[in-house]
């Protein structure tokens, strides 16, 4: 069932206490479930421990890999490595007034069974890539992209902004609330 996020649906009630491994691994399959996606093509590995407790799941997110994209430095397509680790809470039952609003804390009814993860991890990922997404520099500071093609740059426009990343995008604020550890 590859094409489906079923395999993102935990089904906790039949867990025992204690911590669980569910390991992931997406593909432009899984991307192309989020049009809106930045990330459309890439290889990521997710390794959750899920720590089950009374009334509450304490999840831990290790994401890598790498993703797909144009290199904000040079135009160039290549695999940028990304790596992160989140933690987030799950806690059975309603929210209530005196509770605190986090980020962190995700509330699912009593009645539910199943705790869906597939946002989550669309999330994470997100969160793993670097604001200015570049070849990685190589020794002493220099850029690792073609310099062939840094140069023919550097000639279309006069004091090129190497180090300056795009803009961020607004939507990476609602991402940002999150627990980044
Ligand atoms: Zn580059």
């Amino acid at each position: 069932m590859a094409n489906d996020l079923r395999e993102y649906e935990i089904p906790f009630v039949g867990l025992k206490q204690g911590v669980h491994h569910f390991n992931y691994e997406l593909d432009d399959v899984f991307f192309g479930h989020f049009p809106e996606s930045q990330v459309q093509q890439g290889k990521v590995f997710v390794d959750l421990a899920l720590d089950k407790k009374e009334r509450l799941f304490v999840l831990n997110f290790d994401v890598s890999g790498s993703i797909s994209t144009d290199c904000d430095r040079c135009g160039q397509p290549f695999d940028l490595p990304i790596h992160g680790n989140y933690t987030i809470y799950v806690k059975l039952g309603d929210k209530r007034e005196e509770d605190v609003d986090s980020e962190e804390v995700v509330w699912i009814p009593d009645s539910e069974s199943i705790l869906d993860i597939s946002e989550m991890v669309y999330e994470f990922v997100h969160l793993s890539v670097p604001m200015l997404k570049a070849h990685p520099d190589k020794a002493g500071g220099v850029p690792g992209c073609d310099p062939e093609i840094l140069k023919l740059l550097g000639q279309e426009e006069e004091g090129s902004q190497d180090e300056k990343g795009p803009d961020p995008d607004p939507r990476w604020d609602i991402l940002n609330n999150l627990n980044i550890n």
